[in-house]
């Protein structure tokens, strides 16, 4: 067993670190209470390549390994969740499932942009009336000759406005039930396609939230995603990638409170002596540190049977993918816990950043499957025969 790091990806970690704290750290604290978009920062990140890590080099990407990927996201994450999310979401969920299942037309079209950076891509899956049972959806999409007509509500869509494709799943066949769901690359410019109000979020308020609208919305029959029949294929498999990188959003925003709480500790002086001396606030750091560590361990692990299940080395990384995306967000809402715990008072204002990273850590028990679904996934694969 081998716990190295390759020289590559310790160079794309290190390179990400230099600019996530060079270049976004100072800024993100204002942007955030400003609830602004950090466009310029997004722009930076696709000059970098960051937003072609999922998308092969023929098309303009970089074609990162997942483990690389999840160094990048533990770093824009430690700096930044909003922008973390942002770019997850368009690499993980709208690029990848393209790259996976794209005619050649869809990956001539939409990939090299993606890359760039001139298009940013979303995921949508969950509606006003559904989320963790994605199969009871009620969007609809009828084909009519060349076209299919798409009716429906997405909800809580990731990269509303500022998106120019959308990895998005509508039943086609009612009745053939989990079989009878399809995914379209759906673009706002489309007739009868139109953005619904925006979430006023607790975190990640950087990153835009929102719903999709679409009334007769008009997709050429080549936006199809895959056959028809295979939208739940396409969205599980996608949310298998997408659950690793929230595992790396998770110990990239715990690491960032843990290391504000240690400097914080270190510091502030009560009783005649510092936090970091009381016995008490030594247990919550060693705890911090060792959860950390366990998440990050799990993520790794689930990001190199990814890797090697590309390469057909492996079998399926689902359960490891559910044992990192649980473990890392329930720890992260510990740590970031326990980080405004050790700054007291102050711990509880929006002066410090741990209040920020509290915020921000809570949404990732919740997306990409709950808690419980995760739970569900694991239970399942363990009790298979
Ligand atoms: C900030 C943010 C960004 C998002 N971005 C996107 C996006 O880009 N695209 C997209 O499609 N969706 C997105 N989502 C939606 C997200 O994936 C859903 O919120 C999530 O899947 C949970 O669905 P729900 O909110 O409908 O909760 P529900 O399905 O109503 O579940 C509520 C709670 O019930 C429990 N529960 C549900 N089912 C079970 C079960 N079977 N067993 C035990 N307990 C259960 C869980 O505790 C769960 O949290 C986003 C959400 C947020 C908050």
């Amino acid at each position: 067993m081998d716990f190295r790091l390759s020289e590559e990806q310790l160079m794309v970690r290190d390179m990400v670190r230099e600019f996530a704290q060079r270049e976004m750290a100072p800024v993100v604290p204002a942007l955030e209470r400003r609830g602004e978009y950090p466009a310029g920062i997004v722009k930076r990140l696709a000059e970098l390549g960051l937003l072609g890590m999922t998308i092969p080099e023929t098309y303009g990407g970089t074609a990162f390994d997942t483990v690389s990927i999840c160094l990048v996201m533990e770093e824009i994450a430690r700096a930044c969740a909003s922008t973390a999310v942002t770019v997850s979401v368009h690499n993980s969920a709208s690029a990848a499932p393209i790259v996976k299942f794209g005619s050649a037309i869809q990956k001539q079209r939409y990939l090299a942009a993606m890359a760039r950076g001139d298009i940013i891509g979303g995921f949508a899956l969950t509606e006003p009336g559904c989320g963790s049972d994605a199969a009871s959806m009620a969007a609809r999409a009828v084909r009519q000759k060349d076209k299919y007509l798409l009716n429906g509500t997405k909800s809580w869509i990731t990269n509303v406005h500022i998106g120019g494709v959308y990895v998005l799943m509508a039943v086609t066949d009612p009745g053939a039930g989990r079989r009878g769901i399809s995914a379209f690359l759906v673009e706002p410019s489309m007739p009868g396609f139109s953005f619904g109000k925006d979430e006023d979020k607790m975190g990640l308020r950087s990153s835009v939230t929102g719903m999709i609208n679409l009334t007769d919305c008009e997709v050429p029959a080549e936006n199809l995603l895959g056959e028809e029949g295979m939208g739940l294929r396409v969205a599980f498999s996608t949310l298998d990638g997408g659950r690793i990188g929230i595992a790396a959003q998770s110990v990239g925003i715990a690491q960032a409170a843990f290391e504000e709480a240690r400097r914080y500790a270190l510091s502030r002086r009560a009783f005649g002596q510092t936090l970091a001396s009381l016995q008490a606030v030594r247990f919550m750091l060693a705890d911090m540190a060792m959860e950390l560590d366990a998440a990050r361990l799990l993520m790794l692990r689930a990001a190199s049977l990814k890797d090697r299940a590309v390469k057909g080395a492996s079998r399926d990384f689902s359960r490891e993918a559910s044992m990192a995306k649980l473990y890392a967000s329930e720890m992260s809402n510990r740590v970031a816990y326990k980080a405004v715990q050790i700054h007291g008072g102050y711990g509880y204002s929006k002066e410090y950043n741990v209040e920020r990273y509290y915020r921000d850590s809570r949404v990732t028990t919740i997306y990409e499957g709950a808690s419980e679904i995760q739970r569900l996934i694991i239970a399942r694969k363990l009790l298979a025969s």
